[in-house]
Order: C-alpha cells, then structure tokens, then sequence
C-alpha cells in the first residue's frame, strides 16, 4: 500500500468524490456506499450498496442473525457498492477491466475518512476479475492497495483494528 500524492493523488481526489456521488444513491440502512472502476481514466462501471433488485422486498439491513457456532459465510445486508459496480462492468465494458483500479468510498454526511480493507467478499472477487488495484480513503489520504495486497489484508483484518 501507499498514499498517493501529487497529481495522482489530485486525479484520485475527482474519482472519489464521484464514488461518493454515487453512494448517495445508496438504499442500505446500514451505510451508504460508492465504487467506481476506473480504466485509463475512462469509468468503466459503477455502483451503490443496496437490496437485491433494489426492491424493499429483499432488505434485510436491519435483521439480527443468529448464527450458527463457527458459522464464517457472510450474510450482511445488502449488495455490495463493488459488486454493482463489479457487475455493471461485466456488462458494459467487460474487456476493460483487466488491469482497472476500484475507488470505493463511504460516506455519511461526507466521505467517511475510514477503510481498511476487510470485506473479503470484495476482496476476492476484485482479485478474481482482474481489477489491479483498490483506493480507500483514510485519515492519511488517499491509499493504493493492489488487488492481492488488498485481498490479504482483508482475510488478516480484525475487529480490534477500526
Ligand atoms: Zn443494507
Ligand atoms: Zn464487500
């Protein structure tokens, strides 16, 4: 990982603000989140967590699961803001995404300056398709992960560590 400066980090600073554009369409109960993916500048696909289909119907943000012992699935809420965006790439310009970068952001009022990468769901299907690198926002700045990097921290993430 690394923070980005500069002109980079200028560059990142627009792609952010747009994930937050996008995350204010956000339909969670939870958390309103952001993703673009991003190929030699040109967005590629984009997208905002909510319920499938976008439909009350399938919002479950707000039940209390009650897991069974040793039970590691993930059963958050919604769909996830990669995912969508994830998906509308696939469908739009799926020859691009090799090699893109992701920018995902949370945000409440503004963007959230918090994200470490945990969410291994992500993590794995951004490594999976081919994307090369994820940018968070954090105290610091703007941060760069590459795909692997960003998958590994993620299954090493703990709790303790917000
Ligand atoms: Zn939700
Ligand atoms: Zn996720």
């Amino acid at each position: 990982m690394k923070y980005l400066e500069g002109q980079q980090e200028q560059e990142a600073i627009k792609l952010i603000e747009k994930a937050a554009d996008v995350a204010k369409k956000g339909l969670c109960l939870r958390a309103k989140c952001g993703a673009v993916i991003v190929k030699y500048g040109e967005i590629i696909g984009e997208g905002y967590n909510a319920p499938p289909l976008n439909s009350e119907e399938h919002r479950t943000c707000l039940n209390e699961y009650q897991l069974p012992q040793k039970f590691k699935y993930d059963r958050t809420c919604c769909m996830h803001a990669e995912w969508r965006a994830i998906i509308d790439a696939l469908k739009h310009k799926p020859e691009k995404l090799d090699g893109s970068r992701l920018y995902f952001t949370r945000i409440n009022e503004e963007v959230v300056k918090w994200g470490k990468p945990f969410c291994t769901v992500c993590s794995r299907i951004i490594l999976d398709v081919g994307i090369a690198e994820v940018i968070l926002t954090q105290q610091k700045g703007l941060c760069l992960y590459s795909a692997d990097e960003y998958n590994k921290l993620s299954h090493q993430y703990k709790d303790e560590e917000k």
